[in-house]
């Protein structure tokens, strides 16, 4: 961090500024110029400072010359995280996120009932998909929609994955539920409004399981990091960004998709980077050419909702594959992924 003086700052101003530093733990250098005092300041949190030192008497300006996420950034940490996902069942294969596979995340936006998640579950696997996705807490607009099955919607995730063997990827809404969530879930979700709930990223940075962290409506891809950051400073390192559109002027879809989020965040961090076209789009035609293109920018994986009777979705509908048109997008998929260097196994 750089705090540049104002041009005929006193003494006492500079001393100001190296004492409140040193209370932060951060070594301040002075170098005094002709015209104007600069002070560079040294430490672990001193990116946090800037707008405290800003206010004091005598300063221009404050600059960060570091990055304000470290354990998410390329800076700190140049080598790629592959998380592991341990096989669902004996003698299955586990899988890596984040490595040379596109993994492919699919399944209904709310967990209905257990015969959709266990038959929808089989026909996800036998297209391939390495992931099934489903909510069992659901953040609705409205108090009124459905609020998801809860914990029954927990195990029914937990059986598909005994007895047909797909990991679950599943959300979590509250620090209550992280205990629970995270002993059915093989990655936990973090839905975009909870990006920011600092209480629930924290407790998640302590529990030993993958976190899928879907960016803000609102949230700009610092923010996003920053909330990695949230969690991998509580110890959990194994976090994954997904980008999921963001809120615009834009009529003709639900958001507007950011693909220019992947080569940014792969950029600028090493953690892995799924793009969720399904909620960023909201319709289910415009999906296909999303994902295809999401693959084509690098995108380490896919977060997709599939049901097997659109119509009836009881969320999510319209942006909702059929399980015919998903196996269709699978097998595209695999070309593009081809294309770039990639594979879908
Ligand atoms: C979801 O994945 O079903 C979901 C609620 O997503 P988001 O938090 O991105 O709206
Ligand atoms: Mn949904």
């Amino acid at each position: 961090m750089i705090v540049v003086m104002k041009k005929g700052a006193d003494e006492a101003q500079i001393q100001a500024i190296s004492e409140r530093a040193a209370g932060w733990g951060l070594k301040a250098h002075v170098s005094a110029g002709a015209e104007v005092t600069v002070i560079g300041l040294i430490g672990e949190e001193a990116a946090a400072q800037g707008p405290a030192l800003e206010m004091m008497p005598g300063v221009e300006k404050v600059m960060p010359v570091m990055k304000p996420y470290k354990r998410a950034s390329t800076e700190f940490h140049p080598e790629k995280t592959v998380i592991k996902i341990p096989p669902a069942r004996h003698g299955d294969r586990g899988l890596n996120i984040g490595g040379p596979g596109v993994v492919v995340m699919a399944g209904p936006c709310s967990v209905e009932n257990r015969d959709m998640i266990l038959s929808l579950g089989a026909f996800l696997k036998g297209t391939g998909a390495h992931m099934l996705r489903g909510g069992a807490f659901k953040p609705r607009t409205s108090p009124y929609a459905f609020q998801g099955l809860g914990v029954e919607g927990l195990r029914y995730l937990a059986e598909e994955r005994s007895v047909v063997g797909l990991p679950v990827v599943t959300e979590v809404m509250d620090t209550r539920d992280v205990e629970m969530v995270s002993e059915f879930a093989d990655v936990i979700q973090v839905g975009a409004r909870n990006m920011q709930n600092f209480n629930l990223l924290k407790v998640l940075g302590r529990c030993r399981k993958p976190v899928m962290l879907k960016r803000g409506l609102a949230s700009t891809l610092e923010e996003l990091l920053m909330s990695a950051e949230y969690v991998m400073s509580e110890g959990n390192t194994e976090v994954i960004l997904c980008e999921r559109g963001i809120r615009t002027f834009e009529k003709f879809t639900r958001n507007t998709l950011d693909l220019s989020a992947v080569p940014v965040l792969k950029r600028e961090s090493h953690l892995p980077v799924v793009v969720d076209p399904s909620h960023g789009v909201g319709h289910w035609d415009l999906v296909a050419p999303m994902a295809k293109a999401a693959v084509a920018a690098g995108a380490d994986g896919l977060l997709l909702e599939v049901h097997p009777d659109p119509a009836k979705a009881v969320s999510d509908g319209p942006q909702s594959l059929t399980p015919k048109r998903f196996k269709e997008l699978m097998g595209e998929l695999e070309l593009v992924a081809r294309a770039v260097g990639r594979n879908l196994h």
